[in-house]
């Protein structure tokens, strides 16, 4: 099948597939990507427990010559082992806050938050609060409306840094959420010393929450966490109204999945917020 089109994937002869996702290929085309100018983002809603649109996760995409699209699973660990993911995370924040500039000029757009993903060496770079202060003073982004999203491995280094590094950026207004919670290293005891903002109930556990009691038990246990700790929870790879149901009667109202919008290229995504 060799459909065309930003948002299709386009499938090869398997001889071609196995040369193109060979290590050594990837690394190559990942290389000659962050300086050609391949990547995009997606943008997925978020919403509260009103239902109304709160904001969104900016989702980065490959768009590759030969291949197409190509979903940040098959690239981010490589990005990370490489190295590469330290001017390709310079340039999804530097995306992020020029689309949120943009939006500022914009009634309908203007109130909505951008999440950004952010990798563990790239928050771990020296200078990594100071990219986030000079990006958002250069295009004039109003930091309250960005929102970084950090995961618990993250606290294996010197969560000190981590703290001060977070404290910095918190004070100028930026929000801070802890994705994938439950899937990683945690101590609850650093949990309550990060000035955190929001967990996010990893999709994991969303999946089977309607029938995998232990699922269901530990999204309860996510709940009560934030509640104690004062902190917003909001749920992720949300398909189906039963699990967004379930979720609100354990008193998580956020949500974010395919039941309201998948990842949409910025002109569609737009167009969702004009329908909503
Ligand atoms: P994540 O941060 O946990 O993002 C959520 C993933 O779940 C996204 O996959 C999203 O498309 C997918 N998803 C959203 N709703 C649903 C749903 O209802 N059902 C299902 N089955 N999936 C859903 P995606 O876009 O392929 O991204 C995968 C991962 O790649 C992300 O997981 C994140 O860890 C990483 N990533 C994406 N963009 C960036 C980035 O800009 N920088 C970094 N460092 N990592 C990124
Ligand atoms: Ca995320
Ligand atoms: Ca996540
Ligand atoms: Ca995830």
């Amino acid at each position: 099948a060799k459909a065309v089109g930003r948002n299709t994937l386009r499938f090869f002869d398997p001889e071609m597939q196995a040369v193109v996702t060979s290590r050594a290929a990837l690394e190559a085309g990942l290389r000659r990507a962050v300086t050609s100018d391949e990547f995009l983002l997606y943008y997925q809603a978020q919403v509260d427990g009103q239902g109304h649109l709160t904001g969104c996760e900016a989702l980065l995409r490959w768009q590759h010559p030969e291949r197409g699209l190509v979903a940040p699973g098959e690239f981010i660990a490589l990005a990370e082992d490489t190295g590469l993911i330290l001017p390709l995370g310079r340039w999804v924040l530097d995306a992020a806050c020029t689309q949120l500039a943009q939006w500022a000029t914009r009634p309908e757009m203007a109130h909505l938050t951008v999440a950004v993903n952010v990798s563990v060496r790239q928050f771990h770079q020296a200078d990594f609060v100071n990219q986030v202060l000079t990006v958002l003073d250069s295009t004039g982004t109003n930091p309250q409306r960005l929102k970084l999203e950090l995961t618990e491995s993250l606290l294996i280094g010197d969560v000190e840094d981590v703290i001060a590094k977070m404290s910095i950026l918190k004070e100028k207004g930026v929000g801070f959420s802890l994705d994938d919670f439950g899937t990683g290293y945690s101590s609850l005891s650093y949990l309550k010393r990060l000035p955190l903002d929001q967990l996010k109930i990893d999709q994991g556990f969303v999946r089977n929450i309607l029938i995998d009691p232990n699922d269901a038990a530990i999204a309860r246990m996510v709940i009560a966490l934030g509640d104690s700790l004062g902190l917003a929870v909001i749920a992720e790879g949300v398909e189906i109204e039963a699990q967004r149901d379930f979720l609100a009667r354990l008193g998580c109202h956020a949500c974010q999945g395919y039941l309201f919008c998948r990842p949409l290229p910025l002109d569609q995504f737009e167009a969702f917020v004009r329908r909503v």
